[in-house]
């Protein structure tokens, strides 16, 4: 029997193996010790910063997300793989393990860099800016980023709400200052690009109702291949009667 299998003082490090005093284990509260001693913790420290070990996340599955709250507290929830493998592109977390990803900026920190990065200026009307608009709206898929965030003053970001970008830019430019166009010219503008808008609509319902007849049809055959099926199954069934009939001499 080893030194310390019963005892609390002495604990085994499960990198090195060794059987050590348990002060050679860093403490995680609560009387837990990690299970690997503080050399070997130096070293994995050191691997860690060398990004010796890559982590990939596990596709398709669900992925757990940590973050740090203003206030220092820790809290995690779950994302989608997409979000989470987004959020990693974005330079906004970082992944530690295959179904685990850690938030590199809490809220108040991430405000304050895109409005320095923003001047503290709206983008929309150069106005000094309070808020932070999702350029794509959170709603249609847009994530908390840098790419996605930007610095807006109260009134574009509440007029802006959920309406996309190129459409925001085209209605909106006549309540800036520095249009000129008339009021026929914007509408004759606006008219055009409500018919393009109704003719793409158009187009995309072309498709779908052109899918969800082949769906339809699709679902006909499935159920023609079953009565095929059962058909073939109760003629065997017939033969079979047939031959023990046969047999017996009836
Ligand atoms: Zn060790
Ligand atoms: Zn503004």
């Amino acid at each position: 029997m080893e030194v310390g299998c019963y005892c609390k003082l002495y604990k085994t490090c499960v990198d090195c193996c060794r059987t050590l005093h348990y002060r050679n284990f860093k403490s995680r509260g609560k009387r837990k010790r990690r299970s690997f001693c503080k050399e070997c913790g130096l070293k994995r420290k050191e691997n860690l910063n060398k990004r010796v070990y890559r982590p990939t996340l596990k596709e398709g599955s669900e992925i757990k997300v940590k973050a740090k709250l203003s206030n220092k507290r820790t809290i995690s929830y779950k994302v989608s793989y997409d979000k989470a493998i987004h959020l990693v592109a974005e330079g906004m977390a970082e992944i530690i393990h295959d179904n685990l990803i850690y938030k590199l900026y809490d809220r108040v920190t991430f405000r304050n860099m895109i409005f320095e990065r923003d001047n503290y200026k709206c983008v929309y009307c150069a106005k000094p800016g309070t808020t932070i608009d999702h350029v794509i709206p959170y709603k249609f898929g847009g994530i908390t980023s840098f790419s996605n965030c930007v610095c807006s003053c109260r009134r574009c970001n509440q007029i802006k709400s959920d309406i996309p970008l190129e459409d925001f830019l085209f209605y909106y430019e006549p309540f800036k200052e520095k249009s000129n166009i008339t009021i026929e010219q914007y509408l004759s503008n606006a008219m055009n690009k409500l018919s393009e808008k109704i003719k793409e609509i158009e187009e995309v319902i072309k498709i779908y109702t052109v899918i969800i007849e082949r769906n339809e049809l699709n679902d006909l055959s499935k159920q023609i291949q079953n009565l095929e099926r059962s058909l073939l199954n109760l003629k065997l069934q017939l033969i079979w009667q047939k031959k023990n009939r046969r047999v017996i001499g009836i």
